[in-house]
């Protein structure tokens, strides 16, 4: 808020204006009565009305301005927050964010914020008319009717009581809500992502239901948060009016001739307990701003779970031995469990690799191979051990450039809306447009990309929807490697394609491979001839280390799989 304080001094300044102008309306009335009304002195009236209006015109003019001057803070804190927030999810390892969920990442960036946004507005709009309102009136009210005082004060005292109880009640509730609003999106997220999952298995109807179960739980929880401030807020009315019927009771015995007081003291008793009333509305949304605002908190102040050297190391001094180009990589005793599982996903990994060779990485799914590779860009960090890239402890490098010299093709293509020259360009900003057609080239894209009408310039839509698989992942690679890596990471990204493009694509990486150290994890055999050296992963373990014909020789998971590929079953093994 600190830089928009100007602003919303100014609001309340207005707010102050227009509740002093509310405030002096109903003494100037009773002078019209009092002294107009029952003299019959037309003058008098009309004078004192000129001055009724000319206050009320001053009045909606500082309505007017504290409404543009609140909003204007209001919106431009909300965004710097939602920015610093956004910026903040960007510092996160992969963990925290596991942690959170990302559909209640994605219900704080936007509900949570704009929650906390509508109360500084509301804040600025309406809250400090309540305390000026408050003492305006009462001693406006008692200064007009000074009997009253005691009647006064006990409906005060009652409304008090009320907006605190009030707020007491609706606390938890909107915690609820707003726990209620992350599930709902995290059912919608995960349908949406997952549409043609869901239209495989006919599973509509089921993710119908989980749906309007999401809904009605999110309506319910609305419904609860509602009840406390739809059953208080009349009783403040109720209590408004009683103190006017008690004011009206005590005030048999007022002088006939000073109705107008009377009917000033009804005004102000009214306008004390709606600006009570409105606060109470106005706390009731600060509470739920209170809940929204420590969920906002809750994420700015984790810190990334990953630490970073205090005097980090740089690759390029850890490269002067090497000969080749590329990144050699070491696993030392490598163990990693996710958090909140019982099972490592890998445990005591050791090999080792030279700069500019191709390692493949084979085993069944669940195996570990991804978490395995997740481990070297720091997308996670070893429970144990130790990854070295170069002989360096990938936890004393650079992030910044740790992750540069690295480039990951995702199991799945993941794309952005944009053109293809957009998401090409991610690789490397700079990149001419020979270099883009020769990364294109290597990745077997330029065929299809070129039949596009728009070629380079075809537009995608999110996730890349409008390719198909194979063609995300010939896109994906090609941007990987317009990045140059010093460490490339395949992810079973071949997958989608045929035998006979990934042969194409493999054998162009193989002409690259002197540039660049590689691995290459898949679950065929047949990709396996591609690589120098093969680690053969089964659940989170090496099972083997070496060539494809020392592992037919001494590994009989590789001889398992090499079996099952080749169309004869081992008896006993599942792959
Ligand atoms: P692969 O890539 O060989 O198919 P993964 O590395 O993806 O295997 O998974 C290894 C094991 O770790 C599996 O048992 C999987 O269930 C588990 N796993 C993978 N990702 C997570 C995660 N984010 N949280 C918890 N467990 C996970
Ligand atoms: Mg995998």
């Amino acid at each position: 808020m600190r830089p928009y304080l100007l602003p919303f001094l100014v609001a309340v300044t207005c707010v102050a204006l227009e509740t002093a102008a509310e405030i002096i309306q109903p003494t100037f009335m009773s002078y019209v009565v009092d002294k107009g009304v029952l003299l019959a002195d037309v003058p008098t009236i009309l004078h004192y009305g000129a001055i009724m209006l000319a206050i009320a015109l001053a009045g909606a003019a500082a309505a007017v301005a504290r409404n543009y001057f609140s909003t204007y803070a209001a919106q431009h804190a909300g965004r710097d927050l939602r920015s610093s927030l956004y910026s903040h999810i960007q510092t996160l390892s992969q963990e925290n964010i596991d942690q959170f969920h990302t559909a209640s990442l994605v219900t704080r960036l936007t509900n949570d914020v704009n929650v906390a946004t509508r109360f500084i507005n509301s804040l600025g709009r309406i809250s400090f008319k309540m305390p000026l309102t408050v003492i305006g009136a009462l001693a406006l009210l008692i200064y007009q009717m000074p009997a009253m005082a005691p009647v006064v004060v006990v409906v005060i005292l009652l409304t008090v009581v009320i907006i605190v109880l009030m707020t007491v009640l609706s606390r938890p509730r909107y915690a609820r809500l707003q726990k209620s609003l992350d599930r709902l999106n995290g059912v919608a997220q995960e349908y949406l992502q997952s549409v043609r999952v869901v239209k495989a298995f006919a599973a509509e109807k089921r993710e119908d239901a989980r749906f309007t179960e999401a809904s009605e739980n999110y309506a319910m929880s609305g419904i609860e948060a509602m009840h406390i401030s739809a059953t208080f807020i009349p009783l403040i009315n109720l209590t408004a009016n009683a103190g006017i019927l008690a004011l009206l009771y005590f005030s048999q015995a007022q002088d006939p001739g000073q109705i107008g007081h009377l009917m000033a003291a009804v005004n102000y008793m009214t306008q004390l307990i709606m600006s009570l009333g409105l606060f109470g509305n106005v706390l009731s949304e600060g509470m739920r701003a209170l809940t929204s605002s420590e969920r906002i908190a809750e994420v700015l102040t984790q810190s990334p779970a990953q630490q970073t050297a205090a005097n980090p190391v740089s690759l390029k001094d850890t490269s002067t031995q090497q000969t080749a180009a590329g990144l050699s990589l070491t696993f030392k005793d490598v163990g990693f469990t996710y958090a909140g599982s019982s099972e490592p996903a890998l445990s005591h990994v050791s090999f080792n690799i030279e700069a500019g060779t191709t390692l493949g990485i084979i085993g069944p799914t669940g195996s570990g191979k991804t978490t395995l590779i997740n481990l070297v860009p720091r997308f996670y960090d070893a429970t144990y051990g130790t990854v070295l890239l170069n002989g360096c402890d990938v936890t004393q490098l650079d992030p910044h450039e740790l992750r540069a010299s690295i480039a990951v093709v995702n199991q799945s293509a993941l794309l952005f809306s944009g053109t293809i020259e957009d998401n090409l360009r991610w690789g490397d900003e700079d990149a001419t447009l020979a270099e883009l057609t020769e990364a294109c080239g290597i990745a077997c894209a330029t065929s299809f990309i070129e039949q596009l009408p728009e070629g380079y310039k075809a537009l995608l839509g999110q996730g890349g929807v409008n390719l198909s698989g194979g063609q995300k992942q010939r896109l994906c690679l090609a941007r990987a490697l317009l990045k140059d890596p010093g460490l490339l990471i395949l992810d079973d990204c071949t997958s989608a394609l045929d035998s006979a493009t990934e042969h194409k694509v493999l054998e162009g990486l193989r002409q690259l491979a002197h540039r660049q150290t590689t691995l290459l994890i898949s679950q065929r055999i047949a990709t396996m001839r591609y690589a120098d050296a093969i680690l053969v992963l089964e659940n989170g373990q090496v099972r083997g280390f070496g060539t494809h014909d020392s592992l037919l020789k001494d590994c009989a998971t590789y001889r398992a799989i090499y079996a099952s590929q080749m169309g004869r079953e081992e008896p006993g093994h599942e792959c």
